[in-house]
């Protein structure tokens, strides 16, 4: 067995093309607006999401829309607008991808009841073989030594009979076909606890990234899943903090000013 713990990266996040920006935005009369953003590589995400905004009222100036007779400039109260009034959807555009290293089908099976607004690439189990079983065990099982010794000799003996099994069905002969091996490995897999440790690549908009934080840091929420989405919460915060900075967090629940936006 190896013992490990959840762990988050970070790995994409959007990226703005200033250049085509200002094309457009030269034809319609809005550059003054791209003159006034900040342009540091953490900003592109809410650029994003102040443009998706002004793009739906032509709000880059006063008079460009003549019913728009005064516009927002400034880009926090603009963003934190948009989060009062729950116009969520000019979120979506602004992707962020993270490899969940280490965590468990228990959290992964959570993880996928959350539908709209993600893209998932989950390790597969069906080709990638256990031989020996990761496992993540929290500070308070780590304190109790008769759980620890009952936990992992299963565990043990959990890996013991995959390997017997990779003997058994000659998993490591020369020329056995590959469709046998991933028909084989799919079995063992059933013998693997839901607690084993495994990965995937979620990719998220912000939109969902805000529900997905508030519901999975909440107190009712199961361990191992707030672990991990408090670091995603913590991460967003640095990424994009019009955007995340209205949680107050309370025990580890990431409690929002602004709800379902
Ligand atoms: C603390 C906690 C305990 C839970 N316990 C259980 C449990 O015991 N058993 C169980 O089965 N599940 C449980 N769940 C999972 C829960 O029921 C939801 O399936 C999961 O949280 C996904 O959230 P969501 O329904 O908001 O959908 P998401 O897929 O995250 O969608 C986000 C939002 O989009 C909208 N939306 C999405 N799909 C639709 C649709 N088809 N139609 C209309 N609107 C839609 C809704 O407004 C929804 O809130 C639990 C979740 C949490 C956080």
């Amino acid at each position: 067995m190896k013992s490990v713990q959840p762990e988050v990266f970070l790995v994409s996040r959007p990226q703005l093309d200033y250049q085509a920006l200002a094309a457009y935005l030269t034809e319609v009369g809005g550059e003054g607006w791209l003159e006034r953003l900040d342009r540091g590589d953490l900003d592109d995400a809410q650029n994003l999401a102040e443009f998706a905004g002004k793009i739906c009222y032509r709000a880059w100036e006063p008079g460009l829309n003549p019913n728009v007779v005064r516009v927002r400039n400034d880009h926090q109260t603009y963003l934190e607008n948009i989060l009062r009034q729950a116009h969520g959807s000019v979120l979506e555009h602004a992707m962020f991808g993270f490899v969940l290293h280490n965590v468990s089908r228990v959290a992964t099976h959570e993880l996928v009841r959350h539908r709209p607004g993600v893209a998932i690439s989950q390790e597969s189990l069906r080709f990638v073989r256990l031989s020996d079983i990761p496992f993540w065990f929290p500070d308070w099982a780590q304190g109790d030594d008769e759980l620890m010794k009952r936990a992992t000799a299963l565990i043990g003996q959990m890996e013991e009979f995959q390997n017997w099994m990779a003997g058994h069905f000659g998993l490591d002969e020369q020329g056995l076909k590959f469709e046998e091996k991933k028909h084989k490995t799919s079995f063992m897999r059933r013998f693997a606890p839901d607690g084993v440790a495994t990965g995937l690549l979620w990719s998220a908009n912000i939109r969902t990234l805000r529900h997905t934080i508030e519901a999975r840091t909440d107190k009712g929420a199961e361990e191992e899943i707030r672990l991990v989405f408090g670091k995603i919460a913590e991460i967003m915060r640095a990424e994009a903090p019009a955007l995340f900075g209205d949680y107050t967090v309370e025990d580890g629940a990431w409690i929002p000013r602004w709800r379902k936006v």
